[in-house]
């Protein structure tokens, strides 16, 4: 018997097979970074993957009968996806996985476009936890939709094509940094400083010549008006794809890894294990700002659905909660030598030794955090033994440094036992993040042992 615990290695204990597997596996997922960068575009890219697998539009009010296969489309930026199993779930419950499909980001104001200097620019206000510089010089594309008064909504994606021109927030030059460099990081970099390039030719001979430029592109692109973005939701995202890092590439970077790395592993969790139980996944819209609203997880749609199941199984719902378990799958910071005094080296997620649980989350001693049962981790351990997952555990950084929250306790609150699961980032909410494809992998073999088990 091992009476020591020590952490493992993913790369280390897998055989040639499994490395490959965890190399195909990353491809796959690349494919998705790539062509998910937005809650709508990541909810499309879920629906053609379980589309394929069978899984059925559902709506509130619809039947569901047992062995079905469905999905609630929640307003393009959230989905549900349901697979209703054999098991009695007044007994074994639900199994419930949920990741957040939205990242911190630039986000269009209302009324975005004006003038200066003979350049036109967008305004922004920044969506999430960002370090403002950050976003200076660095190519961005623009996503999003404009909702039209006719009900037509006009579908926005300009940056991504190598032939399509990027967007761009420009810094001081160092020659010039004096005073900036003796400020604080907050007081030298301005929210409202991140404006965007975004044309530079006169058109007409008005004092907004530049804007009326614009302007008229865009009514030719995209038939509409200034007005128009009244009615808009249009993001400012890094133009850059997913990349393999180092000569043996064994890290992945890319934008958007927090969330996208535990939501890929769920969908895919999701379609190809097989389970009797009735499995809830789900992607949820504005973590990052503290999953409020109708698209978050505080709001009573999950309650729905599961008052919906229940019914459907016959079961009285508050029974079905109680019996339910779920991980909230969202990435945790991985440990960092170069900052290592922000991390307490025992307990915190190391890159390549897998996915990671953090017991509780929050600030100032646990405050705002759903703290696990060690019952309730103690039968995933079981679990994730019997399927061969590596995992491990840790705490997002030195006690008393700062602190952060997922939606864990938002579905705790609905007494249903939760933990925190996911993939250790570097550079976490920075554009361009750094993840081990390693535990990746081992995302989604522990996604997989939790709905098997
Ligand atoms: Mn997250
Ligand atoms: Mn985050």
């Amino acid at each position: 018997m091992e009476l020591t615990y020590k952490r493992k290695n993913v790369f280390a204990e897998a055989d040639d097979a499994e490395i490959k597997r965890i190399f195909d596996y990353c491809e796959e997922y690349k494919k998705y970074l790539d062509c998910a960068k937005t809650e709508r575009e990541s909810v499309k890219y879920a629906i053609s993957l379980i589309e394929k697998h069978g899984y059925k539009p559902y709506a509130l009010g619809d039947k569901i009968a047992k062995g079905d296969k469905l999905y609630l489309n929640n307003r393009g930026k959230g989905l549900f996806i349901l697979r209703a199993g054999k098991k009695d779930i007044a007994k074994h419950g639900i199994r419930i996985l949920v990741a957040h499909i939205d990242s911190p980001r630039l986000d269009l104001k209302q009324v975005p476009l004006y003038e200066k200097a003979d350049t036109a620019y967008f305004k922004t206000h920044y969506y999430g936890g960002i370090k403002k510089y950050h976003w200076l010089t660095i190519p961005l594309a623009l996503h999003g939709v404009i909702a039209l008064k006719s009900g037509k909504t006009v579908d926005i994606n300009i940056g991504e094509d190598d032939c399509d021109p990027v967007f761009y927030i420009t810094d001081l030059l160092p020659h010039l940094s004096q005073e900036i460099n003796s400020k604080t990081i907050s007081d030298g970099f301005k929210a409202e400083n991140l404006n965007i390039v975004v044309g530079g030719i006169p058109v007409g001979k008005d004092a907004d010549a530049v804007k009326s430029g614009v302007l008229k592109i865009l009514n030719d692109k995209y038939g509409v008006t200034e007005e128009d973005f009244l009615s808009a939701e249009i993001e400012a995202v890094p133009a850059v794809k997913a990349r393999d890092v180092g000569f043996d590439r064994a890290f992945l970077a890319s934008y958007g890894h927090d969330d996208s790395v535990c939501a890929y592993p769920e969908i895919t969790a999701t379609l190809e294990t097989k389970t009797d139980e009735t499995v809830l996944t789900i992607l949820a819209d504005k973590e990052e700002i503290g999953s409020e609203g109708n698209t978050g997880m505080q709001c009573v749609l999950i309650s729905d659905i599961l008052n919906e199941i229940a019914k459907a199984y016959g079961a009285n719902p508050a029974v079905v909660r109680a019996a339910s378990r779920c991980i909230s799958a969202d990435v945790t910071a991985a440990y960092d030598p170069d900052y290592a005094s922000a991390f307490e080296e025992n307990n915190v997620g190391r890159v390549s030794h897998g996915v990671c649980m953090n017991k509780f989350t929050g600030a100032r001693g646990k405050s705002g955090s759903n703290d696990a049962s060690a019952e309730y981790i103690a039968s995933l351990r079981a679990a994730f033994e019997k399927e061969g997952v590596v995992w491990q555990t840790g705490e997002l950084g030195r006690v008393d440094l700062g602190g952060g929250g997922t939606v864990a306790k938002y579905i705790a609150n609905i007494n249903i036992d939760t933990v925190d699961m996911g993939v250790p980032v570097l550079s976490m909410h920075a554009p361009y993040e750094l993840v081990s494809k390693a535990d990746v992998y081992s995302a989604h073999k522990a996604f997989s042992a939790f709905i098997k088990n």
